[in-house]
């Protein structure tokens, strides 16, 4: 009987045999990759006698089509309900009062780790010589940041009002005619997205977590996201986690938590990358951060994410590539983000057998070179298939 997933007593998910899950399928490309995921997904739980029940829920542009709104309420309402949902690609509407949906369905609910696992899967055609070295796992801040879209346009009677303020309260010598974005970074933000980081590394037996930052510059907003990563190890997981500077680098048998400053940060993921294990940090650095792993293993057409609010138990699990419109309907692309990032869906569920069934049948249909057209182009002897023939293969080798 299909049942909704619900938090337990000890703050971890109930997760009945037959969950709802509700879907969105996305704009764009979302009609080829959404099907071929489901496929695989949906083959894989059965192996291990579990069952979906998928339940669609519109947002993007088939929800302005069908029911006049870009995200109705409906949508919200269905993931908070039923905590986990899982979303293809959205068009960003242009002009109206929404910023972009994702940003919008994040805020709603909450969700404030921006979850992207970054790894190399073997045969993956990748731009650099050891992508085999490269298994990240970032926690991106997700609510706060210049992302908080706290901005006053050029110009306009909000900024001058603004720069008065802070020329002749503050002593701000803003130069006329600016922009001004406001980025807020608190220490409650700080310390969960960091803590859930550092529950994540201990679960998983990892064996860092780095703090990145740009505090060298950023001194009260970047520099204090440092600061309090490193009192919340002190306060909460002293017994089994240590700072950086409070070991010398040294941490015995326990999680190391160390820190970096952004700019480096982007060279040493590609020339140390052993240095790097879990990641956490602030929102524009995540953002930049995770597309630049992303590439490092071979790719948007890959790349898995999810927004977690782990107090709640809300997660949205999502594709992390756009909606490709140029593809739309060709049943041409990689539907490789939306399915891994159901395999991320399934191991947070605790379905953990078919999550690693599902990754060694896509390294074996990659390994087989059968792959899209985004693999084939780079890669010598590969056979391309077609979306759904590509799921069709990792199918076969469930
Ligand atoms: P995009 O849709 O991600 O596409 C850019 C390029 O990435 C594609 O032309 C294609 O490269 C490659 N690509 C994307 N998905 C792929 C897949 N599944 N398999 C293989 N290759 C893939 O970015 P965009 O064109 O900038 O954005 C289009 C729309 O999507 C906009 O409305 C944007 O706002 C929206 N968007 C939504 C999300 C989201 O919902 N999470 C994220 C980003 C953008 P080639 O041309 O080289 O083949």
């Amino acid at each position: 009987m299909a049942e909704t997933i619900t938090m337990g007593p000890d703050d971890a998910l109930h997760v009945p045999a037959e969950p709802i899950i509700p879907f969105i399928e996305g704009d764009g490309i979302g009609v080829d990759i959404w099907p071929a995921a489901k496929l695989v997904l949906d083959a894989a739980a059965a192996k291990y006698g579990h069952r979906v029940a998928w339940k669609e829920v519109l947002a993007g542009q088939k929800a302005f089509d069908e029911v006049g709104s870009w995200l109705p309420d409906e949508t919200v309402e269905a993931f908070r309900a039923h905590l986990i949902g899982i979303k293809g690609p959205l068009t960003t509407p242009i002009g109206g009062g929404i910023r972009s949906l994702n940003v919008a369905l994040r805020q709603v609910l909450d969700l404030y780790v921006c979850l992207r696992p970054v790894r190399w899967f073997d045969g993956v055609p990748s731009p650099v010589r050891h992508p085999e070295l490269v298994d990240m796992v970032i926690f991106r801040e997700n609510t706060e940041d210049v992302y908080a879209g706290y901005e006053v346009e050029a110009g306009t009677p909000e900024a001058r009002k603004l720069m008065t303020f802070l020329r002749e309260e503050m002593g701000f010598p803003i130069r006329d005619g600016s922009g001004i974005g406001i980025k807020p970074i608190s220490e409650m933000g700080s310390k969960r997205l960091i803590r859930a980081a550092i529950r994540y590394a201990l679960d998983r037996g990892r064996k860092s977590v780095t703090l990145v930052h740009k505090g060298n510059i950023q001194k009260f907003t970047e520099g204090a996201f440092r600061a309090w990563g490193y009192d919340l190890v002190r306060e909460e997981f002293a017994e089994v986690a240590v700072g950086w500077d409070d070991c010398d680098g040294k941490p015995g048998d326990k999680l190391l938590v160390k820190d970096t400053i952004a700019d480096i940060t982007l060279q040493q993921v590609l020339t140390r990358a052993t240095d790097f294990d879990v990641i956490a940090t602030t929102n524009l650095n995540g953002d930049y951060l995770s597309d630049a792993l992303a590439a490092q293993v071979g790719g948007i057409g890959i790349a898995p994410g999810a927004n977690i609010n782990y107090v709640t138990g809300h997660g949205i699990f999502e594709a992390t590539h756009g909606t490709a419109p140029k593809y739309a309907g060709q049943d041409k692309v990689n539907p490789g983000s939306l399915l891994l990032s159901g395999v991320l869906m399934y191991e947070h569920l605790g379905w953990t057998d078919a999550a690693r069934d599902i990754v060694a049948a896509l390294e074996a249909t990659i390994a087989a070179k059968i792959v899209t057209y985004d693999f084939a182009r780079q890669m010598d002897g590969a056979t391309e298939v077609k979306c759904s023939e590509f799921a069709a293969a990792i199918v076969e080798r469930l």
